[in-house]
């Protein structure tokens, strides 16, 4: 079985000219940049739309910033509220 979404035609602009390209894709969330290598999803040269399967989806998500955030979040800690705490004890 293939799963894998072909696309033909652009759905924001009708184009056939839409096709499966494999680049560095450069993602911005909170105005942090981050990069996902080699990423295969579909672009229409036309208006620049992206389209991604679930597959580039699911790597973009890996790479994310708000993916890692748990993560990260615990390491960053909160020096303000613990502060707080302490001079009002
Ligand atoms: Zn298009």
């Amino acid at each position: 079985m293939d799963q894998t979404i072909q696309i033909t035609i652009c759905p924001s602009c009708n184009s056939d000219k839409i096709r499966k390209v494999r680049k560095d894709w450069i993602g911005n969330f909170q105005n942090q940049t981050y990069t996902v290598p080699s990423l295969e999803f579909h672009e229409c040269p036309s208006c620049g739309e992206k389209v991604y399967d679930r597959f580039a989806m699911r790597k973009i998500e890996a790479n994310s910033p708000a993916f890692n955030e748990q993560m990260t979040e615990r390491g960053l800690g909160y020096p303000m509220m613990t502060g707080l705490e302490q001079d009002s004890v």
